[in-house]
């Protein structure tokens, strides 16, 4: 039962749903677009509960059990993993932040992959940081809020069914540093309203099945009761995001472990394996993955003295780990990992998109130095 997760459970892909986002992977990569099949697939299989509290039909699993499952769909399709990764993401901030009747309203629907949820939070010209975020929201007379402006990398542009959007709701105060900024404000937004339109328009080198894409808010009306959190204090939602040890770390290991296992099966049908040189240079990847696995484990665990910080310690690390890993595959397989479109080229291009998600690695250098001061 692919969905039977309870809080100390692992979630498991079966052998069925694994081998769909594998097929699923080589076809988005191909065409530069997501996969709806594999799609249908993760959100009718019952995972997409994970994140979800029990008393709304979810699974109730923890941090752990969320990365442990990102980590398997990223080992057989990384686009679909980060697209978990947010639907994931977007559920535990409504289920931390939202009202009663906005847990009510949205996580049962969330639970049962009716809805898919996807973060719009970057923009072009707004920053790593989006200190500088030009998307505003304005409120008028009848309590109703207009939100206009662009969102730029958006995973799961034009398949989600809700957007978590953060706009300006106040004038843009001076830089403080940090992640977000004051007078910011979440509002989640259904693709169903008339005002948000989805662009795929962005062909990424890696993560090419992520429908990473533009969403645009052309006079799009939201009620109140669709914010989420208090109005103007977005930043300390996201600084909450990483206290619960979900992380995309989780990706990048999955990502690695691709990598390696391309190179074993390489050196196995090359009849490499007899080459003590070949033999210790898998070993030497196979320990820099397992410490990247274990540095997410304790993100998703929380049993540090900071889980925040060791979250973002987890993201640094796997995802450079990563990029290395399958830097150092490629070069084991010789020409064969040169050809255009050769599968060790996908994944290292995906493993760099991790890096460059959010808290972009230089920011997670600069929130970890941040905390020392
Ligand atoms: C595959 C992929 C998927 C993504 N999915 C989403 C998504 O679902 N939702 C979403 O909202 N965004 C998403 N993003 C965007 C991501 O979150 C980054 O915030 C965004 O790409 C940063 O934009 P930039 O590199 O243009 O920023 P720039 O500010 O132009 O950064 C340029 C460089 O400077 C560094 N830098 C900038 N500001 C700082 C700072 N304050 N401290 C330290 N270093 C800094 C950056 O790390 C980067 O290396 C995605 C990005 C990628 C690549």
């Amino acid at each position: 039962m692919p969905g039977a997760v309870g809080s100390r459970m692992r979630p498991r892909l079966t052998p069925a749903l694994r081998a769909l986002l594998r097929e699923g992977a080589a076809r988005a990569d191909a065409a530069g677009e997501v996969d709806r099949e594999a799609l249908a697939a993760l959100r009718a299989g019952g995972l997409l509960a994970t994140a979800v509290p029990a008393e709304h039909g979810g699974a109730g699993a923890d941090a752990a059990a969320v990365n442990a499952l990102v980590e398997q769909i990223a080992a057989v399709n990384p686009s679909m993993a980060i697209i978990a990764f947010q639907h994931f993401a977007v559920s535990a901030r409504i289920a931390d932040w939202g009202t009663p009747r906005q847990r009510a309203r949205w996580l049962p629907s969330l639970a049962d992959g009716t809805w898919l949820a996807a973060s719009a939070w970057s923009e072009s010209g707004a920053g790593a940081a989006k200190q500088n975020l030009s998307t505003a929201a304005e409120r008028r007379a009848d309590g109703t809020w207009v939100l206009n402006g662009t969102k730029a990398f958006t995973t799961g542009a034009g398949v989600a069914d809700l957007y978590l959007v953060l706009v300006r709701t106040a004038p843009p105060a001076a830089p403080t540093g940090g992640y977000g900024a004051a007078g910011q404000t979440f509002f989640l937004v259904g693709a169903d309203n008339p005002g948000l339109v989805p662009d795929l328009g962005l062909d990424l080198a890696g993560m090419r099945g992520s429908a990473t894409g533009l969403i645009t808010l052309d006079g799009a009306v939201v009620a109140d009761s669709d914010r989420l959190g208090p109005e103007g204090e977005a930043a300390t939602v996201i600084a909450s995001v990483r206290e619960s040890g979900a992380s995309l770390g989780a990706v990048a290991v999955g990502t690695a472990q691709a990598a390696f296992d391309l190179a074993v099966a390489h050196a196995r049908d090359r009849g490499l394996m007899d080459l003590p040189a070949v033999r210790h240079r898998l070993v030497g990847l196979a320990t820099r993955l397992e410490a990247a696995r274990a540095v997410v484990e304790r993100a998703g665990a929380r049993t540090s003295a900071d889980p925040g910080l060791t979250t973002l310690h987890s993201k640094l690390h796997a995802t450079e780990a990563a990029e290395e890993i399958c830097l150092d595959v490629a070069r084991m397989l010789g020409s064969a990992g040169y050809r255009d479109g050769a599968h060790i080229g996908r994944l290292l291009a995906d493993a760099r998109g991790v890096s460059l998600m959010g808290p972009t690695n230089d920011l997670c250098r600069e929130l970890v130095a941040v905390s020392w001061t």
